[in-house]
């Protein structure tokens, strides 16, 4: 049960860019909402604001009615999947999977368990002791997913997730993680620049232009009205 909230947040680099401009979003429980827009339209940022990894300039952030604002992205209940995987590269598969946990301090047998059950979920079952730069760039992608989910965030944020894959990889990698978003019902935002990729996964799309929200709507009826 968690909803996101997005208060008038702007975002100002430096003397004059305005990336975020006034936006308000709010996603609903276990809501996947799309942001599409051009290159450069502010969706990255709107996401590293909600993930803690900027400050807005203005406005408010709340998950369930707690403002997170201030919050650092470790301290927030939010899980970012970006780009490029940033796994660690020196680290195998479990390791980089149970690095959280460990800064947690939770116990071995319960970072074994909770490992195997994400591994299992993003259909990596095994591969605990692969390194992950002897993984393809697909298995990369859900090892990543698998290390944010571990965590058990609130809210789970995809900064297109699929870009530096193929098209085949893109469209299958698009229907398992909508799979694993239903299956644990988790409220979701994503970044793509892709108007299929968000038709085929959102529940709600909201298209951005030059840091402002345009439309909002249901997949069906932003394809109506291109
Ligand atoms: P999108 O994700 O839609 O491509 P971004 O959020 O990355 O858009 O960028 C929105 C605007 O903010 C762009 O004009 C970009 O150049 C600018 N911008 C993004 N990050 C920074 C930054 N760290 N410093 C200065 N300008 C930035
Ligand atoms: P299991 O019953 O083996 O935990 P699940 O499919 O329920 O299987 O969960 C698999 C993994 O997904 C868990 O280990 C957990 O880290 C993560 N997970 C489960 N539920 C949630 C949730 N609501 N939000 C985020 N991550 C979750």
């Amino acid at each position: 049960m968690s909803k996101l909230s997005i208060r008038a947040v702007s975002k100002v680099f430096g003397a004059g860019t305005t990336a975020v401009d006034s936006v308000s979003l709010d996603v609903a429980d276990g809501e996947l909402v799309c942001l599409l827009g051009p290159s450069g339209s502010g969706k990255s940022t709107l996401l590293r604001l909600v993930g803690g990894f900027e400050q807005p300039t203005s406005g408010t952030i709340a998950i369930d009615g707690q403002d997170v604002t201030r919050l650092p992205p470790e301290q927030r209940p939010t899980g970012m999947v970006f780009q490029s995987h940033a796994l660690w590269s020196h680290m195998n598969v479990f390791n980089n999977l149970a690095f959280g946990l460990k800064l947690r301090k939770r116990p071995a047998a319960e970072i074994r368990d909770r490992v195997e059950g994400v591994l299992e979920l993003v259909g990596l079952k095994g591969y605990d002791r692969r390194m992950t730069n002897e993984l393809s760039g697909g298995q990369q992608q859900r090892v990543a997913l698998a290390r944010s989910l571990i965590l058990e965030p609130k809210i789970l944020l995809l900064d297109e997730p699929f870009a530096s894959l193929d098209q085949h990889l893109r469209e299958r990698l698009r229907e398992e993680v909508r799979d694993i978003q239903l299956r644990l019902k988790i409220t979701t935002l994503f970044v793509t620049h892709g108007q299929d990729e968000a038709l085929s996964m959102a529940d709600r799309i909201v298209v951005m232009q030059n840091g402002r929200t345009e439309q909002a709507d249901r997949p069906e009826i932003i394809y109506r009205d291109p």
